[in-house]
């Protein structure tokens, strides 16, 4: 980190804003993060400087468009560390649905009075599939304490490793009861990073996958487990696919299921 006081960015692409409240809601702690470093650019707080160069770029949303993919280059260009927040930036996000779909250009007539002015790429891409990224945190939206936590390591000097621990860890910590095994609910906790505290389960919904892929995990097998609770191929694949869509292994089980069609 350079000796004069670090240099904070956040920049916006294709996104819900979703994880740049969730820093917004950070209240005092973000008072003090801006005594610790000067935030040169955070538009959706009030500061516009978006080229100037820093120390930590926090990226939110998708590579969408043609014109994110030169920013994107520009921002990875300005930044000594570039941080990708939520599912979006780290996986294509909601909008990564469209991808390798044939139907994602009848979409753009169906949805907008105006398709014409509508300049998007065939997929919504992670901002890893563009430039290398120094940090992913994931989430939809992010944790506010993971990204302080993450920016304090950042400031001090030092990479923080992203867990990869499966939802279901965060739920035997809190003596959750098991929705999968007692509610016979198609739970994807067994694969999902943990992060959110096992939200869905803590109020007796399964996991949604919003932290997307946990390492280490079966998912095919889970897959197959959700096949014995009765779901058909096209239930399976839209959980797959339904928040980090364009993360592996959700992806490639997505898609399988999707053309298998059944159900
Ligand atoms: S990851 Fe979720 S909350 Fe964050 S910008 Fe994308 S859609 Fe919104
Ligand atoms: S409720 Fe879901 S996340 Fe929690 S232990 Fe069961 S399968 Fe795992």
């Amino acid at each position: 980190m350079s000796q004069a006081k670090p240099r904070i960015a956040v920049h916006k692409f294709a996104s819900c804003d979703g994880c740049q409240l969730a820093l917004l809601n950070a209240g005092e702690a973000l008072v003090e993060l801006a005594q610790l470093a000067d935030i040169a650019h955070f538009a959706e707080g009030g500061w516009y400087a978006p080229g100037e160069p820093v120390d930590i770029a926090l990226v939110e949303g998708s590579i969408s468009a043609p014109e994110d993919a030169e920013r994107i280059r520009a921002v990875r260009a300005s930044a000594r560390y570039l941080v990708t927040l939520g599912a979006c930036a780290t996986a294509g996000g909601v909008q990564a649905l469209r991808n390798g779909l044939a139907r994602a250009a009848d979409w753009l007539g169906e949805v907008y009075a105006s398709p014409e002015f509508i300049r998007s790429l065939p997929d919504s891409l992670p901002v890893a599939a563009y430039v290398p990224v120094d940090l992913e945190i994931h989430g939809c939206p992010v944790s506010t304490e993971q990204v302080l936590e993450a920016v304090g390591d950042l400031l001090r000097g030092a990479v923080p490793a992203p867990g990869a621990d499966p939802v279901c860890t965060q739920c035997k910590r809190r003596n959750l009861a098991c929705v999968l095994v007692n509610g016979g609910q198609p739970c994807l906790g067994p694969v999902t990073r943990s992060g959110c505290g096992a939200l869905c389960p803590a109020v007796g919904r399964a996991c949604y996958g919003c932290y997307g892929p946990a390492g280490l995990v079966n998912a095919a097998a889970l897959a197959r487990r959700f096949e014995a609770l009765g779901l058909g191929g096209e239930d399976i694949a839209g959980r797959f696919l339904f928040i980090t869509p364009a993360a592996e292994p959700f992806r490639s089980i997505g898609q399988g299921y999707r053309e298998r069609g059944d159900g």
